[in-house]
């Protein structure tokens, strides 16, 4: 370990010199900017910067390397709430990670993003960020720097770590494992300190770049091959190539080096296509918490001579930034309302193919070391393109997988170098605002009842049932604000008003034909009733009559006198 008064006076006078200058530093010595850091330098540095701007800039460990070293990540950014006293919450907004140094003898990455931090966190004290680009995506989102994995394969100046693994083969592998991402806990502490720090970001980890050397291309996933194959090269898109092959593009159009590369025609390849890895960090990243991770090999040569690090960064420069600003300015943000006791299930989807995934979120929001109170808002942001996209949010009851649930449709058009933010709510119940009538009880099996959305069934009951106790919510568009309100939305908003207003239609409009058939079920029995009584009456009548007609004497005899006329009268 070298002595942290030398660092200190290195990082202190490359920050005067800096693109952007940290006034009120003192220089004690001439600067080294140009040569690799150790490991206590670049830690001494992000702690400094951090230090002179706390409510920019965080430093902190995600965890300890083999040999016990700390794994540092400086993360930075204006939005306001991130930075707590005890943590950072990020719940609420992108972020970006980059990862660097995953094999030791690859530092190029590990100190360009040195020059990265000096930009992103060195303005003078509380001085708004000079450079526009700059600002902008610390406005946007937040930035993590993880500036080495490998901080003792860096001192051994070897591809693995200090146990002798390949962390890029340390991963539960989705093809190998079957599907299962489980980590068995036999994984080396680097690999456990990421995973878990992607774990705590949650939702809001959108995407992450692992910087490495010995080639000059940008891969995206899947590294794997579907038939398991280590040798064989063959296609193996993920679901979401379209947007894969658009953010590694964004990477490479900013860079001149990268589009004349020969042996990368077009500078980016899919991993299986290059050479199959399994275990790999960018799979585990995509598959297992659903961040939209590539690989950066930025150089042909690895660990490249000090004399070209200017020159390299230079070259990467604008092309790190433009993958901050596809990532965090760009796109579409769903933020999702739910209150601290909402127990559902929220799943939400980019219904446009090979543009995003599903997300499915049951508690975690995303907190590092925050406690969520009240209500909050579930952030899940798509780094798209520009061009016009479908997406839906379900609520579902927890430990009812069949159900299909609340559901809300959006219809989202994102703008070129803006990010469109949609806020989805649960829709709100059907609220009456009087009880209704009690239903007679000889008409509660209704047979055959017509649809009650079908104008001609009101045919035979008369004129509409009334309205005026009937609030339906849904007359307030509810769940959808948008910045571009007059372009979007109508769609899913239109679908649930409506369905919530003719829902409630039908059952009023079944309690009222119910009660209209009772009256006249009742009706009609008064009258079936009094004729059996008159009809009864009059057989009673008749029978007595023919009972004195036959107790008669003279009629009897008469009979007998001139039988031929009672036969006809009988
Ligand atoms: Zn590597």
């Amino acid at each position: 370990m070298r002595a942290s008064g030398g660092a200190v006076a290195r990082l202190l006078a490359f920050a005067v010199i800096g693109v952007c200058v940290a006034e009120g530093l003192n220089v004690s010595s001439v600067p080294e900017r140009w040569t690799y850091w150790s490991n206590d330098e670049i830690a001494e540095y992000a702690n400094l910067l951090a230090s002179e701007n706390p409510a920019r800039c965080r430093a902190a460990s995600i965890g300890k390397s083999a040999k016990g070293q700390d794994i540092l990540v400086l993360s930075a950014t204006t939005k306001p709430g991130v930075f707590l006293n005890a943590g950072m919450d990020v719940s609420g907004t992108p972020s970006f990670l980059y990862i660097g140094n995953m094999h030791g003898n690859e530092p190029l990455g590990r100190q360009l993003m040195v020059y990265m931090a000096e930009e992103l966190c060195a303005s003078p004290g509380k001085a708004p960020v000079a450079n526009p680009a700059i600002r902008r995506i610390l406005s946007s989102g937040v930035v993590h720097l993880l500036f080495t994995l490998n901080p003792d394969g860096f001192d051994l100046r070897r591809r693995e770590n200090a146990n002798g693994v390949d962390l890029n083969r340390n991963f539960p592998d989705a093809i190998l494992g079957s599907g299962n991402m489980t980590l068995l806990g036999t994984e080396e502490p680097e690999s456990l300190a990421i995973a878990g720090f992607a774990s705590r970001l949650g939702s809001s980890l959108v995407g992450a770049s692992l910087l490495h050397e010995g080639a000059l291309v940008v891969n995206y996933p899947l590294d794997g091959a579907a038939s398991g194959s280590r040798r064989q090269r063959e296609p193996n898109p993920s679901r979401d190539d379209a947007l894969y092959r658009y953010l590694a593009q964004r990477y490479i159009d900013v860079q001149p080096e990268l589009q004349s590369n020969e042996e990368f025609p077009g500078g980016k390849i899919q991993g299986s296509m290059w050479y199959p890895v399994y275990g790999g960090l960018q799979d585990y990243l995509y598959r297992k918490h659903n961040v939209y991770t590539t690989t950066v090999e930025m150089n042909d040569q690895k660990w490249p001579p000090e004399a070209q690090l200017g020159a390299l960064w230079r070259q990467h420069r604008a092309s790190m930034y433009a993958f901050l600003d596809a990532y965090l300015c760009q796109g579409i943000t769903v933020k999702v309302k739910r209150g601290p006791d909402d127990l559902r299930v929220v799943e939400v989807a980019m219904v446009t193919e090979e543009m995003g995934r599903l997300m499915v979120f049951s508690g975690s929001l995303g907190y590092i070391n925050g406690d969520p109170q009240g209500d909050s808002l579930l952030t899940v942001h798509y780094p798209v393109p520009p061009g016009e996209y479908d997406l839906q949010v379900n609520w579902v009851d927890r430990g009812d997988t069949s159900s299909v649930g609340d559901r809300q449709l959006l219809h989202v058009k994102v703008e070129a170098n803006s990010r469109t933010t949609v806020i989805a709510e649960r829709p709100a119940p059907v609220v009456f605002s009087d009880p209704l009538p009690p239903l007679p009880p000889n008409a509660v099996d209704e047979p055959d009842l017509p649809a009650a959305d079908s104008p001609s069934s009101n045919g035979d009951i008369g004129a509409e049932p009334p309205r005026n106790n009937l609030v339906v919510p849904g007359d307030r568009r509810p769940g959808l604000e948008t910045t571009q309100e007059n372009e979007m939305g109508t769609r899913g908003d239109g679908v649930i008003s409506e369905g919530m207003r003719s829902k409630a239609m039908l059952l009023e409009k079944i309690s009222w034909r119910r009660s209209q058939r009772a009256n006249e079920i009742q009706q009609a029995s008064y009258v079936s009733t009094g004729l059996m009584i008159v009809l009864f009456v009059a057989i009673v009548v008749l029978a007595a009559l023919r009972s004195k007609k036959s107790r008669d004497p003279a009629q009897r005899e008469g009979r007998r006198k001139t039988p031929s006329s009672h036969v006809n009268l009988v």
